[in-house]
């Protein structure tokens, strides 16, 4: 295995590429690094959040989705690097496969690292390492910081992420079109009845 797709390869090893619409897909940096939120009906909804690092999309799924109020504070569960492809991956993910469901690109858009320690930038591969990423979105709906913050479980000794809005002018602000795709403004119903990839 080439050493450059280590990163993607529990990815590429849960998917049959000939069965599946989602793409194989490459590590690649974007001018101004990315994110994307995908909305995925599998056998439970939650919601994926993804930040270019690296080259690879790092995710998180956040069963009970995104709030603007910072005092909602979501646990997000983290899951495999995904390729930088799948941040315009729509459609549906056939039944009986991994992650089997319709898949909505929620929100897209790009982020700027706000992390400071002692004044200075965190790198953000630090940032993933110590779970401790802030930063501010510039998204089609969602704008301003957001904090993921990995915890210790006082009685286990167990990891777990947190989700946050932080504290800005956008705190509290009410989404728009909830319920639409930030990429082909369509419905979760209506990506679901064409059952295709959006090519757009
Ligand atoms: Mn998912």
């Amino acid at each position: 295995m080439p050493r450059k797709n280590g990163k993607l390869a529990p990815y590429r090893k849960k998917r049959q590429f000939a069965q599946t619409p989602e793409p194989r897909g490459s590590i690649k940096k974007s001018k101004f690094p990315i994110f994307v939120i995908q909305e995925h009906h599998a056998s439970h909804l939650h919601f994926d959040f993804r930040i270019e690092v690296d080259g690879v999309l790092k995710s998180w799924a956040i069963p009970k989705g995104i709030s603007t109020n910072p005092k909602e504070k979501h646990l997000a569960v983290p899951t495999e690097d995904h390729p930088m492809e799948y941040a315009h991956f729509e459609g549906v993910i056939p039944k009986g496969h991994y992650g089997g469901g319709t898949v909505m690109v929620w929100d897209i858009g790009t982020y700027e690292n706000i992390k400071e320690v002692n004044g200075k930038l965190m790198p953000m591969d630090q940032c993933v390492k110590r779970g401790r990423i802030e930063i501010a979105l510039t998204g089609k709906k969602l704008k301003g910081g957001y904090a993921l913050i990995r915890t210790t479980r006082k009685e286990t000794g167990e990891y777990y992420w947190l989700f946050l809005k932080m504290n800005d002018r956008y705190a509290g602000k009410p989404i728009k079109s909830m319920t639409k795709s930030a990429l082909s403004g369509r419905t979760i119903k209506q990506i679901a009845e064409s059952g295709e990839e959006y090519e757009g």
